[in-house]
């Protein structure tokens, strides 16, 4: 799968530096810490069980706005 670019769904950025002036953002969050990663896959990058990430590889260090805690 290809990995997501930036805004790919739900404000979502391959860094999660970028998403701090995003009203949900807190700090440290990040998908690899996320209850919908699914482990890493290659190169840093991982599958995501949120259905709006269904064809594509998000960042370990990513982030997007559904984030939730594993
Ligand atoms: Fe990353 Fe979680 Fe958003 Fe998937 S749902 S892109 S793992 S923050």
């Amino acid at each position: 799968a290809p990995q997501a670019d930036d805004g790919h769904a739900h404000d979502y950025v391959g860094d999660a530096a970028d998403a701090e002036d995003h009203a949900r953002y807190q700090a440290g969050q990040q998908c690899q810490d996320c209850r919908f990663w699914e482990g890493e896959v290659e190169g840093g990058y991982g599958e995501c069980s949120h259905p709006d990430f269904a064809d594509v590889l998000v960042s370990a260090d990513g982030w997007c706005d559904v984030f939730a805690p594993a």
